[in-house]
């Protein structure tokens, strides 16, 4: 039996992996769950799958939920703390790393050091901390999982090749609600059209990130980690039913493929039992009523949260720091409807601009980027 801690649970990964829990209960069973606020759903979770701690953000959302579980035998911690207990519980196996936001840095960080593995779907974490995570994970031999969708396609296409076999990662994307769409057509996107994203179910930030096309900047660096390969090697290629999930273009001009139906319950199964592969129902590609995969080249003058993503990545050090926290603070604010949709992309590149990079940044330097550089948007808006 796999032990699992989840952070994130009552979230969109969260709950598609309780799904998979659900589907292989005889292999998988949960050890710890944390969530941000979400008290209703927490408690659901507990009494469906008995873990033996839980951890709700605030000490307020914590008490609440000792008050409402109090005839189970949970143990409730709140905040950083509380986190960073359950990603080293000795008893873990594996943590899903489901939290939304650099927040996930210091609980991955106990992670690996108490060495579980992880299965990662916080690529925040690993776009602003990707130097001590990756070396971090080697030093431990903790191995790193990928969740998303993309990464998992390029690891199951990489099935163990050597990186110097890569001539390209071709980071498949589904250009999201506005594709096709120019600067002038964006200048009027409300919250709810941002939030129509044409193929995938997520959370609020992803969803706003796809369609800025920042998630798959996010994911350029994400993947510069997961595979240390230079942003040259890494292509993004629109292909907008999303079928294919990515791709690697070996040296001799072979390209290997993951393909299928777009549910992330896969690669977070994928994940969880790897190197096994266990059978998933309903969970088939109809190429027949499907008919065409089409691909297209991302205009990285349009979405210009693309383009930033490969200077930031370039740049280094704590450049993808700025380049995260401003689209997150960005985001929140486009969500409160205190800025306009173009804005996002536009204080991203006014923060990277200001910012003068920190080549190796501790964990504290990125906290502290973070910090500074949502100050430096709440001073202009
Ligand atoms: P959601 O917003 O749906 O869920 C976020 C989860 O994190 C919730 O459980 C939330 O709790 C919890 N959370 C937020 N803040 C805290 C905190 N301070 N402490 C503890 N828990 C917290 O996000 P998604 O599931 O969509 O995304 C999660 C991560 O996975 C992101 O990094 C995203 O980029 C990545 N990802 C998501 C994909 C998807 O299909 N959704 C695909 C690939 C990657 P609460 O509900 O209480 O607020």
């Amino acid at each position: 039996m796999k032990k699992i801690v989840l952070l994130g649970s009552t979230g969109s990964i969260g709950t598609q992996t309780l799904e998979v829990v659900d589907s292989y209960s005889d292999r998988l069973s949960v050890l710890a769950l944390a969530a941000g606020s979400n008290v209703t759903l927490m408690e659901q979770q507990i009494r469906a799958y008995k873990p033996s701690y839980a951890v709700m953000w605030s000490e307020e959302a914590a008490e609440k939920l000792r008050g409402q579980v109090k005839d189970t035998d949970v143990k409730v911690l709140a905040g950083m703390d509380g986190l960073l207990e359950i990603a080293s519980l000795p008893e873990a196996d594996v943590v899903v790393t489901a939290i939304v936001g650099m927040i996930g840095i210091r609980p991955t960080i106990a992670a690996i050091k108490a060495g579980k593995d992880i299965a990662l779907a916080n690529k925040e974490t690993l776009v602003t901390a990707g130097h001590i995570i990756m070396p971090l994970a080697k030093e431990y031999g903790v191995s790193i999982l990928p969740v998303d969708s993309e990464h998992s396609a390029i690891f199951q296409s990489l099935n163990g090749e050597p990186k110097d076999k890569i001539r390209h990662i071709l980071l498949t994307a589904s250009g999201g609600p506005f594709r096709g769409w120019t600067k002038e057509q964006m200048a009027n996107v409300q919250v709810e059209d941002a939030l129509k994203h044409p193929n995938w179910a997520m959370g609020r930030k992803i969803t706003i990130d796809s369609a800025t096309m920042v998630n798959k900047g996010l994911e350029v660096i994400e993947a510069g980690w997961l595979f240390d390969v230079s942003p040259e090697q890494i292509k993004v290629v629109v292909q907008p039913q999303s079928i294919i999930h990515s791709m690697v273009e070996y040296v001799d001009g072979a390209v290997m493929a993951q393909l299928g139906v777009p549910d992330m319950k896969l690669p977070i199964q994928y994940a969880l039992f790897y190197p096994d592969r266990l059978p998933m129902q309903d969970n088939k590609v109809d190429f027949f009523a499907l008919k065409s995969i089409t691909f297209e080249e991302p205009d990285p003058e349009v979405f210009t949260g693309l383009k930033l993503a490969y200077e930031a990545f370039r740049a280094g050090g704590s450049m993808p720091t700025v380049f995260n926290a401003a689209n997150e603070k960005a985001v929140s604010l486009f969500l409160e409807r205190k800025i306009r949709f173009l804005e996002i992309p536009e204080l991203i590149g006014a923060s990277m601009e200001q910012h003068k990079v920190i080549a190796n940044p501790t964990v504290e330097e990125i906290l502290e980027t973070e910090a500074s550089c949502y100050e430096y948007i709440e001073s202009r808006c």
